[in-house]
């Protein structure tokens, strides 16, 4: 019995590569080295491209004339393009009243519905218009709203990488495969999502997640393992629901 609980355990602990901030402009030394570092360790991240960027912090990082060829090599060895916004423009302030209460400033949230899809849709067409198919999505900072939930879901996007959770699940008809933490930590259950913000790295940092990456190997999976498990069973939605109340009070408090 306790090794065909521990067989489960280790069947669903799993961790997804979330690299935010794929851009024209964007720190490509690292970003070399982590894809040398992936197709050595046979990992299969996701990608979080920006597709039409705006973001004057990013415009000062060195950019790079072939990128749309680069995604397209990416997407050809098995790596998921994941849509992160559209400009990454913070133009709207949330004031914590967001899906998840995290409460910062955001390219979507507060918009009407036009404006949002509009913008999903100008995004999604950059993409097409590059060979790049797109089924998940991801805003910056991490922020939604109903509209924004409602726009994707029109938009035939029904995979959202963020939220709180031990595990993904559905909400509005949507997949959410959770991100909790900023650092890359990988929980001892369950299944989760990282985020790694390779544009502020330096050398020291890379080596930490060269170490980090090594260890963890084992367990780093991809999309399309996470679509294949069923839809979480009624105990991960218990937890789930705990894990949400207890971060979100957490943050209430902070
Ligand atoms: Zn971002």
């Amino acid at each position: 019995m306790l090794n065909i609980l521990k067989k489960k355990i280790k069947q669903y602990t799993k961790l997804l590569i979330r690299i935010d901030d794929v851009a024209e402009n964007m720190n490509w030394k690292h970003m070399d080295k982590c894809e040398k570092l992936f197709d050595k360790c046979n990992i299969k991240p996701l990608m979080g491209v920006i597709p039409l960027n705006q973001d004057k912090e990013l415009f000062k990082l060195p950019k790079n004339k072939n990128f749309w060829s680069r995604v397209q090599d990416w997407q050809n060895k098995g790596w998921e393009i994941t849509m992160h916004g559209c400009n990454h423009l913070y133009t709207q302030k949330s004031n914590k009243q967001d899906l998840f209460n995290y409460g910062g400033d955001s390219e979507f949230y507060g918009l009407d519905y036009n404006k949002q899809f509009e913008k999903i849709k100008i995004g999604l067409e950059k993409f097409k218009n590059e060979n790049i198919s797109i089924r998940s999505f991801f805003a910056p900072n991490h922020i939604y709203d109903d509209n924004t939930l409602k726009a994707l879901k029109n938009s035939q996007i029904k995979i959202i990488i963020d939220g709180y959770g031990l595990f993904p699940f559905y909400k509005h008809e949507i997949l959410f495969i959770p991100q909790l933490f900023y650092k890359e930590i990988c929980l001892p259950f369950g299944i989760q999502s990282t985020q790694i913000h390779l544009n502020n790295w330096n050398d020291n940092y890379y080596d930490k997640f060269q170490i980090f990456i090594e260890k963890q190997k084992i367990k780093i999976t991809d999309l399309d393992f996470i679509l294949n498990i069923n839809s979480p069973n009624k105990i991960q939605n218990l937890i789930n629901y705990l894990v949400e109340k207890t971060l979100k009070s957490i943050r209430f408090f902070k």
